[in-house]
């Protein structure tokens, strides 16, 4: 069995059980049921840390990128920590004025950016859009001028820069939908500073995709930005910032060395001021790299099918709790919540879901039983927040531990509450 821990700072062993900080998962496991999602404060507070570390001596704002967990508990302890938000949606905002954030620290992302949503941003007064199209371009300056509203802006540039990560989270790439072009970016600036009315702009952004493991792309991205800046200052345009987008990869397996955020914070520094930029603001939109670690998803083995060809581990959370190995074949390390000594069998772990993309984990060794609790690690990040009620299954809780207590921060779904929003069609129809 291959008893690897991603973050073995938080999540460890205690004489033979997994615990999260001071707590024992099995004991989480058997008093709120599974699957159950369990995060740590302690690896928030300490990845959040290494961030501020990295870029005491800059200007900076670190960003959450919050769709990776977007529990209001969650972007409570952000706001705590003195972070901004990198948002996509309305939602998103609503959320971080629930949860006590600021809006003046919020960086809004997205291609699809609705009028609604510009009008509720613009009455936050939120820090920066993040624009992405030069239609986006115009129904801000509409929108802003019909509220006497000033939008701050930054264009979020397409380096197309290849991040070499999976297909469906690199961003960055001429075909994706993100970003301005690149040839075009100059030519909206310059558009832009015809209405100094409506918008200011501050700075600019490029975010090229998610889960990067070298630093590489990542100075890449930063050159091709400082050249467009270096164009811009011809052009009398300055800029305040530079986003670089959120992406640093984490560990989820055995001998994987993702960077750290001082690798990636002091190589990028270290071309800005070669490149005479190195006042400007750092900003960076992170998710993974600060709650990927945090969080692990307890799941029950409910039956173990021995088949000819394949042996199944059928376990209580699916592809609606966890979808990252059905969408983006991801390898996320399971390992049993209390290790059995004794003879291993390999398993296909797969949940109850009707699909047979409704998988964890593929031919891993294991030795459990009926019953068993296994933990699914790395899963703080795009774990809860892609969850759905597929199969009509509600989600699962959420809890929090710091030190020896914790707390629930987000309770199970009810069935009925699960299809209270369905109409019944009346007699009349
Ligand atoms: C998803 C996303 C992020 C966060 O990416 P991570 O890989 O979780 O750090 C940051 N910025 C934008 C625009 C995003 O879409």
């Amino acid at each position: 069995m291959n008893l690897y821990l991603p973050n073995s700072a938080q999540f460890h062993w205690v004489e033979g059980q997994l615990f999260c900080d001071a707590v024992p998962l099995k004991l989480l496991a058997n008093k709120y049921g599974t699957p159950l999602y369990v995060y740590s404060y302690t690896a928030i507070q300490s990845a959040v840390d290494s961030y501020k570390s990295a870029l005491k001596d800059t200007e900076h704002l670190l960003c959450y990128a919050m769709k990776a967990n977007s529990n209001l508990a969650v972007v409570q302890i952000m706001a705590h920590l003195g972070t901004g938000f990198d948002i996509v949606s309305g939602g998103e905002l609503a959320r971080v004025i629930a949860a006590g954030g600021d809006p003046k620290k919020v960086i809004y992302s997205g291609v699809g950016k609705t009028v609604e949503e510009i009008e509720q941003a613009l009455n936050a007064d939120i820090l920066c859009f993040n624009v992405e199209s030069a239609q986006e371009l115009e129904r801000i300056i509409q929108i802003a001028k019909r509220m006497g509203r000033l939008a701050r802006i930054s264009f979020r540039v397409n380096p197309d820069v290849d991040p070499h990560t999976h297909p469906y989270i690199s961003t960055g790439l001429k075909q994706n939908k993100f970003g301005v072009a690149y040839e075009e970016a100059v030519r909206l600036y310059l558009h832009a500073a015809e209405f100094p009315e409506a918008v200011k702009i501050t700075g600019m952004d490029c975010h090229i995709g998610s889960q990067i493991t070298t630093i590489e792309p990542f100075v890449d991205a930063c050159k091709k930005m400082l050249d467009l800046a270096d164009i811009l200052k011809t052009k009398g345009i300055f800029l305040d910032h530079l986003d670089f987008g959120g992406g640093l990869g984490i560990n989820y397996e055995e001998g994987d060395h993702a960077p750290s955020p001082s690798e990636l914070v002091s190589a990028l520094h270290a071309v800005m001021q070669e490149r005479d930029y190195g006042d400007l603001t750092m900003v960076f939109e992170a998710g993974r790299s600060i709650i990927g670690n945090a969080g692990v998803l307890l799941t029950e083995v409910e039956y173990l099918k021995v088949g000819e060809e394949k042996n199944f581990c059928i376990v209580d959370a699916g592809m609606n709790d966890m979808i990252r190995p059905a969408l983006y074949q991801s390898w996320m390390q399971v390992v049993p919540v209390t290790p059995r000594e004794g003879e291993e069998t390999v398993y296909d772990i797969v949940g109850p879901v009707c699909e047979t993309g409704d998988w964890i984990g593929k031919d891993r060794s294991l030795n459990v039983e009926q019953g068993d609790f296994l933990a699914v690690l790395s899963a703080g990040a795009y774990g809860m927040t892609m969850s759905s009620h597929y199969n009509t299954r509600v989600k699962p809780p959420e809890i929090m531990v710091r030190g020896d207590h914790y707390q629930v921060i987000r309770e199970r779904e009810s069935m009925p509450k699960l299809f209270s929003s369905e109409v019944m069609l009346s007699k009349e129809f």
